[in-house]
Protein backbone atom coordinates (compact mmCIF):
# COMPACT_ATOMS: atom_id res chain seq x y z
CA UNK A 1 0.00 0.00 0.00
CA UNK A 2 1.32 2.96 -1.04
CA UNK A 3 0.33 5.01 2.32
CA UNK A 4 2.46 8.23 0.85
CA UNK A 5 0.48 8.72 -2.09
CA UNK A 6 -3.17 8.18 0.27
CA UNK A 7 -1.31 10.80 2.59
CA UNK A 8 -1.62 13.59 -0.12
CA UNK A 9 -5.59 12.37 -1.12
CA UNK A 10 -6.34 12.55 2.72
CA UNK A 11 -4.46 16.18 2.86
CA UNK A 12 -6.08 17.36 -0.22
CA UNK A 13 -9.72 16.65 1.19
CA UNK A 14 -8.26 19.05 3.84
CA UNK A 15 -8.11 15.64 6.08
CA UNK A 16 -5.12 16.30 7.91
CA UNK A 17 -5.25 14.69 11.45
CA UNK A 18 -5.37 11.17 11.28
CA UNK A 19 -3.47 8.24 12.11
CA UNK A 20 -2.32 4.68 10.53
CA UNK A 21 -4.00 2.02 12.59
CA UNK A 22 -3.91 -1.82 11.75
CA UNK A 23 -7.84 -3.09 11.46
CA UNK A 24 -6.93 -5.94 13.68
CA UNK A 25 -7.23 -3.21 17.05
CA UNK A 26 -10.43 -1.74 15.81
CA UNK A 27 -12.39 -3.25 19.10
CA UNK A 28 -15.65 -4.70 18.45
CA UNK A 29 -18.22 -5.39 20.99
CA UNK A 30 -21.13 -6.87 21.89
CA UNK A 31 -22.14 -3.85 24.62
CA UNK A 32 -21.92 -1.57 21.76
CA UNK A 33 -24.99 -3.08 19.89
CA UNK A 34 -26.52 -3.03 23.49
CA UNK A 35 -26.20 0.43 23.83
CA UNK A 36 -27.52 1.08 20.56
CA UNK A 37 -30.53 -1.19 21.36
CA UNK A 38 -31.19 0.37 24.53
CA UNK A 39 -30.78 3.84 24.96
CA UNK A 40 -30.61 5.63 22.14
CA UNK A 41 -34.00 7.18 20.71
CA UNK A 42 -32.82 6.01 17.37
CA UNK A 43 -32.92 3.05 17.32
CA UNK A 44 -35.13 1.68 14.61
CA UNK A 45 -35.50 5.49 12.94
CA UNK A 46 -32.08 5.72 11.31
CA UNK A 47 -31.18 3.78 7.89
CA UNK A 48 -27.91 3.15 8.51
CA UNK A 49 -27.92 1.73 11.95
CA UNK A 50 -29.12 -0.66 14.28
CA UNK A 51 -30.94 -3.07 13.83
CA UNK A 52 -30.50 -1.91 9.79
CA UNK A 53 -26.89 -3.12 9.91
CA UNK A 54 -25.31 -7.01 10.08
CA UNK A 55 -24.58 -9.01 13.11
CA UNK A 56 -22.08 -8.01 15.66
CA UNK A 57 -20.26 -11.34 14.54
CA UNK A 58 -20.43 -10.09 11.25
CA UNK A 59 -18.80 -6.80 11.64
CA UNK A 60 -16.09 -8.52 13.47
CA UNK A 61 -15.96 -10.56 10.33
CA UNK A 62 -15.91 -7.87 8.07
CA UNK A 63 -13.03 -6.04 9.73
CA UNK A 64 -11.15 -9.11 10.35
CA UNK A 65 -10.74 -8.61 5.79
CA UNK A 66 -9.06 -5.65 6.20
CA UNK A 67 -5.24 -5.20 7.56
CA UNK A 68 -4.97 -1.15 7.58
CA UNK A 69 -7.32 1.60 8.30
CA UNK A 70 -7.19 5.33 8.63
CA UNK A 71 -8.25 7.17 11.63
CA UNK A 72 -9.32 10.62 10.97
CA UNK A 73 -9.81 12.95 14.52
CA UNK A 74 -12.25 15.67 14.44
CA UNK A 75 -13.08 17.84 17.20
CA UNK A 76 -15.93 20.66 17.78
CA UNK A 77 -17.41 23.08 20.68
CA UNK A 78 -21.24 23.39 19.32
CA UNK A 79 -23.46 25.87 20.46
CA UNK A 80 -26.30 23.86 20.41
CA UNK A 81 -27.21 20.38 20.38
CA UNK A 82 -29.04 20.54 17.01
CA UNK A 83 -25.70 22.03 15.14
CA UNK A 84 -24.59 18.65 15.86
CA UNK A 85 -26.39 17.46 12.49
CA UNK A 86 -24.71 20.04 10.21
CA UNK A 87 -21.49 19.51 11.38
CA UNK A 88 -21.61 16.16 10.66
CA UNK A 89 -22.95 15.96 7.46
CA UNK A 90 -20.41 18.00 6.07
CA UNK A 91 -17.36 16.30 7.58
CA UNK A 92 -19.25 13.15 6.32
CA UNK A 93 -19.71 14.18 2.66
CA UNK A 94 -16.32 15.42 2.68
CA UNK A 95 -15.50 11.83 3.76
CA UNK A 96 -17.38 10.27 1.15
CA UNK A 97 -15.60 12.42 -1.62
CA UNK A 98 -12.49 10.78 -0.18
CA UNK A 99 -13.39 7.18 -0.04
CA UNK A 100 -14.55 7.97 -3.79
CA UNK A 101 -11.04 8.88 -4.67
CA UNK A 102 -9.23 5.98 -2.72
CA UNK A 103 -11.46 3.64 -4.73
CA UNK A 104 -10.43 5.17 -8.14
CA UNK A 105 -6.56 5.39 -6.76
CA UNK A 106 -7.43 1.66 -6.96
CA UNK A 107 -7.84 0.10 -3.65
CA UNK A 108 -11.01 -1.72 -4.49
CA UNK A 109 -11.69 -2.31 -0.57
CA UNK A 110 -12.25 1.14 0.51
CA UNK A 111 -14.60 1.63 2.94
CA UNK A 112 -16.15 4.57 4.79
CA UNK A 113 -17.23 4.53 8.46
CA UNK A 114 -18.99 8.04 8.70
CA UNK A 115 -18.08 10.53 11.73
CA UNK A 116 -21.29 9.47 13.57
CA UNK A 117 -25.03 8.65 12.32
CA UNK A 118 -25.93 8.99 8.36
CA UNK A 119 -27.43 12.52 8.23
CA UNK A 120 -26.85 12.89 4.70
CA UNK A 121 -30.56 14.22 4.35
CA UNK A 122 -32.45 16.46 6.04
CA UNK A 123 -34.78 14.21 7.54
CA UNK A 124 -33.85 9.85 7.19
CA UNK A 125 -36.42 7.69 6.00
CA UNK A 126 -35.77 5.53 8.54
CA UNK A 127 -35.04 2.34 7.12
CA UNK A 128 -32.58 1.02 4.98
CA UNK A 129 -35.08 -0.43 2.14
CA UNK A 130 -36.51 3.23 2.16
CA UNK A 131 -32.78 5.20 2.49
CA UNK A 132 -33.61 8.01 -0.56
CA UNK A 133 -29.47 8.15 -0.55
CA UNK A 134 -28.90 4.36 -0.62
CA UNK A 135 -25.32 4.69 -2.68
CA UNK A 136 -24.14 7.90 0.03
CA UNK A 137 -25.43 6.11 3.61
CA UNK A 138 -22.37 4.50 5.66
CA UNK A 139 -22.80 3.31 8.99
CA UNK A 140 -20.91 4.63 11.64
CA UNK A 141 -18.48 3.08 13.50
CA UNK A 142 -20.82 2.52 16.94
CA UNK A 143 -23.24 0.94 14.45
CA UNK A 144 -21.04 -1.58 13.67
CA UNK A 145 -20.46 -2.01 17.40
CA UNK A 146 -17.17 -0.70 17.32
CA UNK A 147 -15.94 0.62 20.82
CA UNK A 148 -14.90 3.69 19.36
CA UNK A 149 -13.25 5.02 23.16
CA UNK A 150 -10.84 1.89 23.26
CA UNK A 151 -10.26 1.88 19.54
CA UNK A 152 -8.83 5.47 19.63
CA UNK A 153 -7.22 5.30 22.53
CA UNK A 154 -4.65 2.95 21.58
CA UNK A 155 -3.27 5.16 19.30
CA UNK A 156 -3.41 8.53 21.78
CA UNK A 157 -5.98 10.24 20.68
CA UNK A 158 -8.64 11.77 23.10
CA UNK A 159 -11.90 10.79 23.95
CA UNK A 160 -14.15 11.35 26.53
CA UNK A 161 -17.57 10.81 28.25
CA UNK A 162 -19.14 14.53 27.92
CA UNK A 163 -20.95 16.30 30.79
CA UNK A 164 -22.57 19.08 28.38
CA UNK A 165 -22.94 19.77 24.79
CA UNK A 166 -20.52 22.96 24.79
CA UNK A 167 -17.44 20.46 26.01
CA UNK A 168 -15.19 19.99 23.42
CA UNK A 169 -16.37 16.76 21.16
CA UNK A 170 -14.08 14.69 19.57
CA UNK A 171 -15.38 12.37 16.96
CA UNK A 172 -13.89 9.62 14.45
CA UNK A 173 -14.23 8.26 11.12
CA UNK A 174 -12.93 5.40 9.98
CA UNK A 175 -11.56 4.57 6.57
CA UNK A 176 -10.76 0.74 6.04
CA UNK A 177 -8.47 0.47 3.15
CA UNK A 178 -6.58 -2.72 1.69
S1 LIG B 1 -28.90 8.50 3.24
FE1 LIG B 1 -30.66 9.60 4.08
S2 LIG B 1 -32.36 8.09 4.19
FE2 LIG B 1 -30.40 6.95 3.89
S3 LIG B 1 -29.72 6.41 5.97
FE3 LIG B 1 -28.72 8.35 5.46
S4 LIG B 1 -30.08 9.97 6.23
FE4 LIG B 1 -31.27 8.04 6.17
Amino acid sequence: MEKIRLEALFRKHGFNDFKWIKAGDIVVSQWVRFKCMFGCDSFGKQGACPPYVPSVAECREFISEYQHAALFHFSTSLEKPEDNRAWTRKVCTGLLKLERDVFLAGYYKAFLLFMGSCYICSECEGSRLSCKNLKLARPSPEALAIDVYATVRQYGYPIEVLQDYKQELNKYGILLIE
